[in-house]
């Protein structure tokens, strides 16, 4: 079987040229370029210590979001700013320092196109452990003051814009290497070829420039897409987070349990998929999607700084929540995170042969779709339970503001276009068994109703 996928690796076409469009194409990726950083650089001008959106957007201010505020001009963000350049920079490269250098066990990704496998190294609890024990140092050292969390706090969005230019940057940075032929080794058809996203080869400049052209784009042993996925943005969002309810503290000498549930409830969700790093490996981000200017501003800019809104938001709108409150929130959190760890462990416990008993489809390859447990109720069930966690971020800032509750909107967004293109994939891919799966497991994400 192996020797049959190999010669016919060997007949095809590497990397074939790109028919199908993302996003309306070239006119969908220009406005989601423009559009999304326009709208993280609102929201974080709708959350600041002087002014903050309250209700349903009752004491929104055109002035107070547009002309006033810490935002500056371009010319600032590219020319005058050195010293927030030099730190998100220094920020960057000392993580990817630590990625490349710190210990960790070396596993195999999944099959590329060519026949060969990439080798990663999983070491995210060796450098998160190393960023706690720095955080500890310095908040011994400094006598809890840790000015690094005060700039963090008060340049929020300057930090913000010169993440998203750093994406810029880095996504030409990519597009351009993506030409170059490989140095020195051969790929596993063995030509110098890169290996190109299927979505990402057009042939047109800015979309191939947005949705990523070359699918794993390395710096000697630093694989970009994975380290972006995993590390800049994940801990700046944990360290947001951290830094808001340090300003809280310094300022007032108390804690709001609003505040510490959201920083607790997020730093969760961020060990543990640091815990579960591995299970990234599989994930369409990275077994299929190129890493253009979309993955580099999701990852740098979009989780860091919007995935930590509420946790801001908590630190300038002082909320204290009653006791069942706490309760329902931690609930709707555990109870979604539930959903979505245990029906991800169930498929994959599925695929490595675990667990036979189970109701499956055979397809016409050697794989079987499951349609039994949490894969019987809809078809994304792990996304019904990912956008619950969602919610109960959300709920931390309960009914003072509707602001807050876009990033469950936006997950909800994400989820579904997600869904839509791994069901295109899928479609493709297993053609008469996914429509007798379709018709066993009918609901997409939400049981009963989608
Ligand atoms: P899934 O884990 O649902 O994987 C989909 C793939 O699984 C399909 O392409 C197919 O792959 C296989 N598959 C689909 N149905 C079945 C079935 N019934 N039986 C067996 N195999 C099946 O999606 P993702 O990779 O998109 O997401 C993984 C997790 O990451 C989810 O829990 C999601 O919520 C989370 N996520 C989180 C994000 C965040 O920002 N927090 C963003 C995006 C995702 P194959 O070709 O192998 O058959």
């Amino acid at each position: 079987m192996t020797e049959t996928i190999s010669t016919k690796k060997k007949t095809e076409v590497l990397n074939p040229k790109t028919e199908h469009f993302e996003f309306s194409g070239v006119s969908g990726a220009l406005a989601i370029s423009i559009g999304l950083p326009i709208l993280i650089i609102i929201l974080n001008q709708m959350i600041r210590p002087n002014y903050y959106i309250t209700g349903f957007f009752e004491n929104f201010s055109f002035e107070e979001v547009f002309q006033k505020g810490d935002l500056k001009s371009i010319q600032d963000y590219l020319f005058n700013m050195k010293e927030t350049w030099v730190y998100y920079i220094l920020w960057f490269f000392c993580l990817a320092i630590l990625d490349v250098s710190l210990p960790g066990k070396t596993i195999n990704g999944v099959e590329l196109r060519d026949g060969s496998y990439l080798k990663y190294k999983i070491n995210g609890i060796a450098l998160s452990s190393y960023l706690i024990i720095l955080l500890a140092y310095r908040f011994k050292t400094t006598n809890g003051q840790m000015p690094e969390l005060q700039y963090l706090y008060k340049h929020n969005l300057d930090i913000c814009v010169v993440s998203i230019l750093f994406s810029f940057f880095l996504a030409v940075i990519v597009y351009a290497m993506s030409f170059i032929p490989l140095f020195g080794k051969k790929n596993g058809a063995g030509n110098k070829e890169r290996i190109l996203a299927l979505g990402g080869n057009s042939g047109n400049v800015i979309y191939d420039w947005f949705i990523g052209r070359e699918l794993n784009p390395r710096l000697g042993p630093l694989d970009i897409k994975l380290f972006c996925e995993l590390r800049p943005g994940m801990l700046l969002w944990l360290l947001i987070n951290i830094a808001a309810l340090h300003k809280v503290w310094l300022e007032t000498g108390k804690i709001n349990n609003a505040l510490l549930l959201i920083n607790l409830l997020q730093g969760f969700y961020i060990f543990d998929g640091v815990l579960n790093e591995e299970g990234c490996l599989t994930m369409m981000d990275i077994t299929t999607d190129g890493f253009g200017f979309m993955l580099a501003f999701g990852d740098l800019s979009l989780v860091p700084f919007t995935y930590s809104l509420q946790a801001r938001y908590l630190s300038c709108n002082i909320i204290e929540l009653t006791n069942w409150q706490l309760v329902l929130i931690t609930a709707v959190m555990f109870g979604g995170y539930f959903i979505f760890h245990s029906s991800n462990q169930q498929k994959s416990d599925f695929r490595q042969g675990k667990l036979p008993h189970l109701k499956s489809i055979q397809t016409k390859r050697t794989t079987k779709l499951l349609c039994d447990g949490w894969w019987a109720k809809s078809q994304h069930m792990n996304y019904m339970g990912d956008w619950l966690i969602s919610l109960s971020w959300c709920l931390t800032t309960w009914s003072s503001t509707a602001l807050t509750y876009y990033y469950s909107l936006y997950f909800f967004t994400l989820l579904l276009h997600r869904q839509q293109r791994d069901e295109h994939k899928c479609r493709e891919k297993y053609g008469e068994a996914w429509e007798e799966y379709e018709k066993a497991v009918p609901y997409k994400i939400i049981p009963y109703i989608y």
